[in-house]
């Protein structure tokens, strides 16, 4: 255990159903959930917003230090399909991050290595002395590397590009399944590829491929394993 706190730390590839899977377990257990992913979507938003180049790292990291950022879990009167809710400088920005070209941003901004050195300080003074279920690309290695469980989401491409399809479609964004799938297969290349935190497996990580199982049974699955290593 990591002091009396039990920390799970979730990995995977865009889509793999990280955030749906993450925020129903954390009801469960009662553990507060933690998107990562959406700090970097807000530092490509701020980035956006002030017409700065996603490459310009003095000038977002900047930007990073005279903004605050916060998350919490939805309350009652935001069930509106949100997994967490948002707030970037005070502003309620948890629909506005969730767009193509701030998900596209995300992976571009998430390459730079002192933007990543100030986020993840944040992300882990966030899972200090609580219980959490944190997920993004470099949890089980650089954020919380002593997690008590370390699990590796993932689904075939194809499968991943679909549910993002659907995403995109509730939302009223109109794309194609191919658009959907060569995006997915960028973002991938970037997140893989690049030099610092890049995503990986690492040795002890629980692997789960999610492509022929609903998200009931991963939870599920999931769950049991935490009741067992907490009853121990
Ligand atoms: O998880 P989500 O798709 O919202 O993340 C957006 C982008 O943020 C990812 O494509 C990835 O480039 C970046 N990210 C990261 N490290 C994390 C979480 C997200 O690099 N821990």
């Amino acid at each position: 255990m990591t002091d009396s706190f039990f920390h799970i730390a979730i990995d995977g590839p865009v889509a793999a159903g990280k955030g749906t899977i993450s925020r129903l377990a954390s009801k469960k257990l009662q553990f507060l959930y933690v998107d990562t992913g959406a700090m970097y979507r807000m530092t490509a938003f701020l980035a956006h917003a002030n017409k700065i180049p996603y490459s310009k790292e003095n000038k977002i990291v900047e930007l990073i230090k005279n903004s605050t950022m916060e998350m919490r879990n939805p309350t009652k009167d935001e069930q509106d399909g949100r997994l967490t809710t948002v707030f970037l400088d005070g502003e309620d920005v948890s629909w506005k991050i969730r767009t193509k070209e701030i998900g596209q941003g995300a992976s571009k901004v998430a390459i730079l290595s002192e933007v990543r050195k100030i986020l993840v300080k944040k992300q882990k003074i966030i899972a200090k002395n609580k219980n959490v279920i944190m997920e993004g690309r470099d949890i089980t290695y650089k954020v919380l590397p002593k997690a008590d469980l370390k699990i590796y989401l993932t689904a075939k491409t194809e499968e991943r590009a679909k549910r993002r399809l659907l995403q995109f479609q509730q939302k009223g964004f109109s794309t194609s399944l191919e658009e959907v799938i060569s995006s997915v297969k960028r973002r991938d290349t970037r997140d893989m590829g690049r030099a610092t935190d890049p995503l990986k497996i690492v040795p002890d990580a629980w692997e789960i491929d999610t492509s022929d199982m609903d998200i009931e049974e991963v939870v599920d699955l999931i769950i049991e394993r935490v009741n067992k290593m907490r009853a121990k």
